[in-house]
């Protein structure tokens, strides 16, 4: 197991930087997601930790030990690839040994190892068929035995479930989890995937153009977005957005938005300028006393729940709201938005204001 601490850790290819100065801990046993969006520097910060890239500068801290200039050989991590790189002329016991094999194990030793991961995994039955007739679910066990029958001191996985269908993923994503749970060892998980990253990940780091633009629990990001990019990013559908000119005074609860009063959480600092109101679908009631009005202009039934789509003075938004609330195309309804759940953010930085 393994306390994993990043330093100013920063990476160039050539004149781009792919990863900008990013600091973050990873704290022993934890199952720790870098979410982001195609391009953001995931992957290349992944491999940085893994020891397959080598950082421009900074450090990387692997139980207290630096090291950032070290091989990968030399970390005992192990790096789960899309899961499905197997040795295809094996069968599934030699697959899963030949980590042990090539590093001149005893041979009663890695029968051993191998009876104990597979019973981990539940794969005892198919230790001996070879991996090419394998069902997709079965070939990801066997790629997973073969990075756990080390005992590295942490795991590396790189979008693993990327290509699987949407239903098998959330399957084996919940069985991954399960299998981290029994463990205890230290996982870092790329994923663009906001829900995998939320419903999985015990922290986030979540990034963009190679910045950090936040990193803490998923409820912090979700309740506490950092950032505007953060609140779009994190949330189907995402954190509403509405513009509006004013002004908040330190310890203040209360803005006026389009000659409209309303709460929010009390601010540390005073603000005035270009700023959002920013309040998630489900923070808004839909009755007909709220004086700040909208009009309906579509409604999609989601079994429970239907997600509203009204234009309002400051633009459109979307409520969740029950399904059995009636709601007609073309009608104005109040909305009431639940201020101790709204983030102020400044228009200009995108940053929340606290
Ligand atoms: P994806 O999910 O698409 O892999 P990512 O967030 O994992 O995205 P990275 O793979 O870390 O992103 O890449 C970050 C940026 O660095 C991208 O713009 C990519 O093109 C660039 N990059 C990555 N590796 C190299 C390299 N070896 N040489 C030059 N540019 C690179």
């Amino acid at each position: 197991m393994a306390e994993i601490v990043i330093r100013n850790l920063r990476k160039e290819f050539g004149d781009f930087t792919a990863v900008q100065s990013s600091s973050f801990k990873i704290e022993d046993g934890e199952f720790f997601m870098l979410l982001g969006p195609s391009g953001c520097g995931k992957t290349t910060t992944l491999r940085m930790i893994a020891g397959l890239e080598l950082p421009t500068s900074g450090e990387i801290y692997i139980d207290g030990e630096e090291v950032g200039q070290r091989p990968a050989s030399q970390r005992d991590i192990a790096f789960v690839f899309q899961m499905f790189a197997l040795y295809p002329h094996m069968n599934v016991r030699k697959n899963i040994s030949y980590p042990l094999v090539s590093q001149g194990m005893p041979k009663h030793q890695v029968a051993e190892k191998v009876a104990e991961v597979a019973r981990i995994l539940g794969i005892e039955k198919i230790l001996d068929r070879p991996v090419g007739g394998l069902s997709g679910g079965d070939r990801q066990r066997v790629a997973l035995g073969r990075a756990i029958v080390r005992d590295p001191k942490a795991f590396m996985m790189d979008e693993p479930l990327g290509a699987l269908d949407a239903e098998f993923r959330e399957h084996m994503a919940e069985e991954l989890r399960a299998l981290h749970d029994r463990m205890g060892a230290t996982t870092v998980y790329v994923t663009h995937d906001q829900l995998e990253a939320m419903q999985m990940g015990d922290k986030i780091v979540v990034m963009n153009h190679g910045v950090i633009e936040q990193f803490g629990t998923p409820q912090d990001i979700y309740d506490k977005p950092a950032t505007m990019f953060v609140a779009d990013f994190i949330g189907s559908p995402p954190m509403n957005f509405l513009r509006f000119h004013g002004e908040v005074h330190a310890g203040a609860s209360k803005v006026m938005m389009h000659h409209e009063e309303l709460d929010v959480p009390r601010l540390m600092e005073p603000f005035e300028g270009d700023m959002v109101f920013g309040i998630r679908p489900e923070h808004i009631t839909l009755n007909d006393s709220g004086s700040y009005r909208g009009e309906v202009l579509a409604a999609e039934y989601l079994g429970t729940t239907q997600i509203v789509t009204l234009k309002t003075a400051s633009g459109e938004l979307k409520a969740r709201i029950p399904s059995d609330q009636p709601v007609r195309a073309g009608e104005f309804v109040g909305l009431e938005f639940n201020g101790s759940t709204v983030t102020l953010f400044d228009n200009q930085s995108g940053r929340a204001l606290r």
